[in-house]
Formats: C-alpha cells, sequence, structure tokens
C-alpha cells in the first residue's frame, strides 16, 4: 500500500465499502455502525430487536450529511435462523450491490448462566446458538458475497471476550465456551480464506462501562473485585472496541488475518496489577 493510497483513505477510512453489523442496536454493533458510517460505508444496521436497529439508523441519519443517509438500513434478523442471516446477506447485496464487511457482534450472556453444574441445557443452547452458531452462519453466507468481490475481497470481525482466555471465579460456562470456540473457529476460517483475500479477525473486549454491568455490580466492593485486575484501572467503553473493529473492517489491516485482538485494558497481560 502506498503512503498516497494512506493519505487518499484516510479521508473516509471506509469509503465505498458495504458492512453488515449483526448486534447493532445496542453497544458495540451501535457504536461500530455509526463510525462506519463516519468512515464511508453503507451499513446495514441488523439485530433482532428492530427499533434498536432503527434507533441507531435515525442517529446515523441526524448525525451525518445527506450523501450518508441514502446507505444505512435497519434489518431485523434472528442470527440462530439460517434462513434469516443468509436473507439478510441477500437484501444487502440487493440494497447495495455486494458485501466488503461482515461483523459480528450480536450476542447473548444469559441470565441464568452459571457454573458446570447448575447451568441448564437451555441456557447452553441458546447461548451457543447465539454466539458460535449465529456467527458461522454470518461468516459462512458473507464468505458466499464477498467471493464475488474484486481485488481487496473482504473483511470479517468476529466477537469473543476476554472470557475466551480466562476463567471466571464468577462463572458463565456457557458464554465462556461459546467466546473460546469464536476465537478457534475464526482461526480457521482466516486460514481456509486466506488465499482468496477475505480476512477474518477476532475482536476480544474487556469488560464495558454498559449500563448492564454497572447494575451488575451496584455496590463498590463488587466493582473493585473486578477493577484490581485491570491494569489500566478502569472499565472499557464500547467505542474503544468499535475504534478497533473499524481498523479491521478497514484496508489499513490489509495484511492482518487470522488474530485475536484484545481491547481489555491490560487485563488478560495481567500477573499483578499496579497499586
Ligand atoms: P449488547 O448486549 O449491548 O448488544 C447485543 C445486541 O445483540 C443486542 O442489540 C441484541 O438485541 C442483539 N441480539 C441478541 N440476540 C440476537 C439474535 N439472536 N439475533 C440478532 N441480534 C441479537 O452487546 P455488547 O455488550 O456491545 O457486546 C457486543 C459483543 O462484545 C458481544 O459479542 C459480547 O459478547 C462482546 N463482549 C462484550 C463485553 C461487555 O462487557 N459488554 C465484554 C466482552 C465481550
Amino acid at each position: 500500500m502506498s503512503i498516497s493510497s494512506v493519505i487518499k483513505d484516510l479521508k473516509g477510512r471506509l469509503d465505498g465499502k458495504v458492512a453488515i453489523i449483526t448486534g447493532g442496536g445496542s453497544g458495540i454493533g451501535y457504536e461500530s455502525a455509526i463510525i462506519f458510517a463516519r468512515e464511508g460505508a453503507s451499513v446495514v444496521v441488523a439485530d433482532n430487536d428492530l427499533k434498536s436497529a432503527e434507533s441507531c439508523v435515525e442517529r446515523i441519519k441526524e448525525k451525518f450529511p445527506m450523501h450518508v443517509r441514502k446507505h444505512t438500513l435497519a434489518y431485523k434478523v434472528d442470527v440462530t435462523k439460517e434462513e434469516e442471516v443468509k436473507k439478510l446477506v441477500e437484501t444487502t447485496l440487493k440494497e447495495f450491490g455486494k458485501l466488503d464487511i461482515m461483523f459480528n457482534c450480536a450476542e447473548i450472556i444469559h441470565p441464568h448462566d452459571d457454573n458446570c453444574l447448575n447451568t441448564d441445557e437451555k441456557v447452553w443452547d441458546v447461548t451457543m446458538n447465539t454466539n458460535v452458531k449465529g456467527v458461522w452462519y454470518g461468516c459462512k453466507y458473507a464468505i458466499e458475497a464477498m467471493r464475488r468481490n474484486s481485488g481487496c475481497k473482504g473483511s470479517i470481525i468476529n466477537t469473543a471476550s476476554y472470557a475466551g482466555f480466562l476463567g471466571s471465579a464468577t462463572p458463565q460456562i456457557a458464554y465462556t465456551a461459546s467466546k473460546g470456540a469464536v476465537i478457534a473457529l475464526s482461526r480457521e476460517l482466516a486460514v481456509t480464506h486466506a488465499r482468496e483475500n477475505i480476512r477474518v479477525n477476532t475482536i476480544c473486549p474487556g469488560p464495558l462501562r454498559t449500563p448492564e454491568l454497572l447494575n451488575l455490580l451496584n455496590t463498590d466492593d463488587k466493582k473493585n473485585r473486578r477493577l484490581c485486575h485491570i491494569p489500566i484501572g478502569r472499565f472499557g467503553e464500547p467505542i474503544e472496541s468499535a475504534q478497533m473493529a473499524l481498523f479491521l473492517a478497514s484496508d489499513e489491516s490489509s495484511y492482518v488475518t487470522g488474530t485475536e485482538i484484545k481491547i481489555d485494558g491490560g487485563l488478560t497481560a495481567a500477573y499483578v496489577t499496579p497499586e
């Protein structure tokens, strides 16, 4: 990549690209949709909660000038249903002509996910169906679509977690297993499709300062039990993971594939943390 092409790309890091973001109605997916649109991409905000996807699209329309408006679509999808994911990709191709970026961000953390002995099979299944099967379907139909692109064929970004690397004494066994699976399947896809120039990478966020987390950690004791393990000394923000997704979506990361990028304030690197 020449310096002049890098400078050109800085105008809009995703100029002319088409992206699907599952789970785009909330958190990292929501923030990513906004900055992907800001950088010139057409964005399909896909979520099983259509209202939240629509509110993301409204936000994009408010924030950006007319030319961005016709490049954004809210779409209702349940990623656990293969036919629905297939249709999501078909609709994207029909509306925008191609697919360059697939960001699989939809997820579930079940409130009854617990340790190995106490977790119900139904909880296990819904977690695996959303977090693993949903990612597989997303990759499968994205790869089919990306094969039709010329040149730089595509970037798939999957979402795992620090939980894919660390065991937790406050267990969520199904969630943890699902995130390990996402890391493993993404590596294999990266290798299998590397020669086609379809890149596959995984982002691994640390704990984020979302309303859910703050509700869960509603005492200083609970907060500090976690914060003491994070070298940087605070929880992350969804936008901090979205910024990494933007890099992986763009051609700036053209030689990056098959990797897991931790956005965790040093959590997974730490033995002891600063006083
Ligand atoms: P979130 O919970 O805010 O949003 C997830 C979105 O997925 C929601 O809008 C939800 O409606 C949608 N969704 C759920 N099931 C779906 C289905 N079957 N089909 C389509 N959409 C569905 O998510 P977040 O906290 O921003 O997390 C995004 C990703 O980052 C997830 O994969 C999550 O596991 C990972 N992550 C989050 C944290 C954190 O602290 N929030 C930490 C590590 C990893």
